[in-house]
């Protein structure tokens, strides 16, 4: 089946077979057993909870992993990952990322004992450098946020080659329908939900899949022991969310194309942020690795007054944190998503005053624009 059909056929309700269409939300703490030994396989919603079950399954097919684990939150995922690793062992990350991603390595796994460097994963030299006898992961992200930076996952798997080393790749930005990271050489792929799976704004969700079934099993007993599940409500939108997610996927690139087009001839707009432009220096990674460049893009405006300007006259796009739903956002990464990092270090990194990010929802490409042009008169 191809995936558009696995969005919505990968799975029936697996738990009572009753036939229902949508799955049903199975809003109980616990499950009580008729006798010892006896009973339906599951027993208390933390350990596993059908609604839940099924979206853990769900991703697992829609990524090509083995296990799939779902969690609170995108940072619940990572923070759980992250407790694969102990004291002394190093990790490469990607140094541009996420902000809450970066927080967590600077402020939880610096503290837990984990040695975190950060580098330009683009530069698979820089990647073979930086690995030691210590190194026990690395963490990718592409496209990156907010630079739209590449990262070559199956060359950054043959530089491991045998070595004893996880390679971690969050691929919320393209979503199983564009990218596959396991199918590239990463062993665990990580999504936040909230994103594009769940699709609508409405519901925070995190998600880790594995490539084998050893990894799959010592992330259950890590996601049963620390707690952060993933609600049945929340089970049950993600679920609803994945129905639509290639229809939403081709539509936010459609309009991500169209104003990024729009963008880059617009005298205001000095640089435009887009993996799918031919000026990426990666494109050719991202035609390799994946059948599209997703609905995320950022631009640079002619100075902080307008990008505020931006912000403040914005009519149908709202001036919001997070992306990947239905209605397209504007973020101000510099005092948003990103103000954690110093601020000599963001300007360094691109992410000043005069940029901002779209995440492209799937309104009429016309509206947006005009919305974008009245924002930048
Ligand atoms: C939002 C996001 C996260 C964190 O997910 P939450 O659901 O907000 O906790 C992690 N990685 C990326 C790329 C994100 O965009």
């Amino acid at each position: 089946m191809k995936i558009e059909s696995l969005c919505l056929h990968a799975l029936r309700d697996v738990s009572q077979n009753k036939g229902a269409v949508s799955v049903p939300i199975y809003q109980t703490a616990t499950f009580s057993r008729s006798a010892v030994g006896e009973g339906s396989g599951y027993d208390y919603s933390r350990v596993q909870n059908p609604t839940r079950e099924h979206a853990e399954r769900l991703i697992a097919i829609l990524e090509n992993g083995t296990e799939g684990l779902a969690f609170s939150s995108g940072m619940a995922a990572i923070a759980a990952m992250m407790e694969l690793f102990s004291p002394g062992d190093e990790i490469i990350t990607s140094e541009d990322l996420y902000g809450g991603s970066l927080r967590y390595f600077d402020l939880i796994s610096e503290k837990n004992g984990l040695k975190i460097r950060r580098i330009n994963t683009s530069n698979l030299s820089a990647v073979e450098k930086s690995i030691t006898e210590k190194t026990r992961g690395i963490f990718i992200e592409s496209p990156t946020n907010p630079m739209m930076n590449i990262t070559d996952i199956a060359g950054v798997k043959r530089i491991i080659g045998e070595r004893p080393i996880i390679l971690m790749a969050d691929n919320t930005f393209l979503s199983p329908y564009f990218c596959r990271p396991i199918t590239l050489g990463a062993d665990i792929v990580i999504h936040s939900g909230t994103k594009y799976l769940g699709g609508h704004n409405d519901t925070l969700a995190g998600f880790l899949v594995t490539a084998n079934s050893e990894l799959g099993e010592k992330l259950k007993l890590i996601q049963k022991t620390t707690g952060a599940v993933l609600s049945p409500f929340d089970a049950f939108l993600i679920i609803r969310g994945i129905k639509t997610l290639p229809l939403r996927m081709e539509k936010s690139q459609d309009n991500a194309f169209k104003i990024a087009a729009w963008l880059k001839q617009h005298a205001r707009v000095k640089k435009v942020y887009y993996a799918g432009l031919p000026d990426h220096p990666d494109l050719e990674v991202s035609k390799r690795q994946g059948t599209g460049f997703g609905g995320m893009l950022s631009f640079s405006v002619d100075s902080s007054e307008t990008a505020e300007r931006v912000l403040s006259r914005l009519n149908l796009i709202l001036f919001a944190e997070s992306l990947g739903g239905t209605e397209s956002l504007m973020t101000y990464p510099f005092t948003q998503t990103h103000s954690y990092i110093p601020e000599e270090e963001r300007i360094a990194r691109g992410i000043d005053r005069k940029l901002l990010r779209l995440s492209v929802g799937i309104e009429d490409p016309d509206d947006l624009i005009e919305d974008l042009a009245n924002a930048l008169s």
